[in-house]
């Protein structure tokens, strides 16, 4: 079975109009939709914004369905000009771009339960999650770094920021959250966005633009992984 999270309705309505033999569940705040994708089992939910719903929706998948893997699909702001509106990014490596204890003497991002930064994405996955990209989304597909922080980056102080400290080529505010829940629990994970915004004093224009264009582009290269994946 593959889990899908989205933090948004509008991140998984589309995938589930694919899906038969639906199965609904809602346990604590997060409703799971279990069903056949070109007849391999998935389960799908949103999880709503930010790292801690996000971590909550994962684990709870974790233990309710014992995924063989999970994928964060969504939308995200480009923090690099390789990647542009609607363009696709996977990520290799997920940080925490606002954990913080460097005055404690840890470096910025360091997550000391794991003593890591950058957390690693399950390379099989991210493979298979390019090789549907590639085939499926509209624009171009960019492998490396994304960020994730509750915060909406909407500026070009906060961007420099996480550029300089991290080296990132997305933000978001869900992925490496259950990036860090997945890779605790010891299940296979990957994380796709489709790009909605340059994360710049702008954002909030071109994010309520390209949300639906962007969400769609990202369920697009889902559907193909959920064909193509196999544990
Ligand atoms: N009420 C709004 C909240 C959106 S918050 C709504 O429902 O549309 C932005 C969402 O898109 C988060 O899930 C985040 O993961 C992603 N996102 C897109 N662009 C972003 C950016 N520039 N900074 C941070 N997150 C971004």
């Amino acid at each position: 079975m593959i889990g899908i999270i989205g933090a948004m309705k509008v991140e998984i309505e589309e995938l589930e109009t694919y899906m038969e033999q639906k199965e609904e569940k809602t346990i604590g705040s997060v409703r799971f939709v279990k069903g056949l994708l070109d007849g391999r089992e998935i389960v799908a939910a949103v999880c709503g914004i930010g790292k801690v719903a996000a971590s909550i929706c994962a684990q709870t998948m974790i233990m309710a369905y014992a995924p063989d893997c999970i994928i964060n699909t969504g939308v995200a702001g480009s923090l690099s000009e390789k990647a542009g509106i609607c363009d696709t990014v996977i990520a290799d490596t997920l940080v925490q771009h606002d954990m913080d204890i460097t005055p404690l003497g840890d470096p910025p991002g360091m997550i000391e339960g794991l003593g890591i930064v950058d957390i690693p994405a399950d390379e099989k996955v991210a493979s298979v999650l390019k090789e549907a990209a590639l085939q499926a989304a509209p624009g171009k597909v960019i492998t490396g770094k994304i960020a994730s922080g509750d915060q909406f980056v909407a500026s070009s102080e906060k961007k420099d920021f996480i550029v300089n400290t991290f080296n990132a080529i997305a933000c978001e505010m869900e992925g490496a959250a259950i990036a860090q829940t997945c890779y605790s629990a010891g299940v296979p994970f990957g994380v796709l966005r489709a790009i909605s915004d340059n994360a710049d004093g702008s954002a909030h224009l071109s994010y309520a633009e390209f949300l639906p264009e962007a969400a769609s582009a990202a369920c697009k290269t889902i559907v193909g992984f959920v064909k193509k994946y196999s544990k």
